[in-house]
């Protein structure tokens, strides 16, 4: 069987790749153990929709679990609104909107129409400010960025050097168990 990239790890990929290996790793072990407090409040954000109490309309579906064959990724969605098209991922905070957040709406975009639905427009929502962030509908070069992204995604070997910048580090919700890395998490 063909195995899928997570929507969800691309953002961590950009953040840095090693990043990856060690979520792999980790994740069978306890959760405290590597969701540092950022992660934690991300996933608190997640949880009404995961638990699908978010919304009872019947035009809205929430944890979606989607997959596209072509890119070779799958995911969950947070919201897809049907009588506007509106396919919205949440955010607890939103400051800024990174490469990689913008790689997993694209992503679920790709997904969400392979499996036929119909999306026409996409937003981030913040929780913490009760904003939304419209974002455009990736082009076909936009596709092309992504595709790219996750073939550098699907090569990348943990023995390979990366590159090591601590401010990275010590905001990294793995720092702890990193052996790249001597410097402290920000978190703990
Ligand atoms: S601690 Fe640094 S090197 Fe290690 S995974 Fe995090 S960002 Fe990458």
């Amino acid at each position: 069987m063909e195995d899928y990239i997570t929507i969800s790890s691309l953002n961590d990929f950009i953040f840095c790749p090693y990043s990856i290996y060690l979520h792999n790793v980790y994740m069978g072990g306890k959760e405290d153990l590597y969701h540092a407090t950022p992660q934690t409040q991300g996933k608190a954000a997640h949880a009404t929709i995961d638990e699908k109490k978010y919304s009872s309309k019947k035009d809205e579906i929430t944890s979606l679990l989607v997959f596209c064959d072509e890119l070779g990724i799958a995911g969950k969605i947070d919201i897809y609104k049907g009588k506007e098209k509106l396919l919205i991922e949440r955010k607890y905070k939103l400051e800024t909107i990174y490469r990689g957040q913008i790689y997993q709406l694209w992503a679920e975009y790709f997904c969400m129409t392979e499996m036929g639905y119909e999306v026409e427009k996409l937003a981030f929502y913040a929780i913490s400010t009760n904003k939304m962030f419209p974002v455009e509908i990736p082009t076909e070069e936009d596709k092309k960025e992504l595709a790219d992204f996750i073939l550098k995604f699907n090569q990348f070997n943990p023995e390979d050097a990366i590159l090591i910048n601590e401010n990275k580090c010590n905001h990294c919700i793995y720092c702890n168990l990193c052996d790249k890395t001597e410097v402290e998490n920000v978190y703990t």
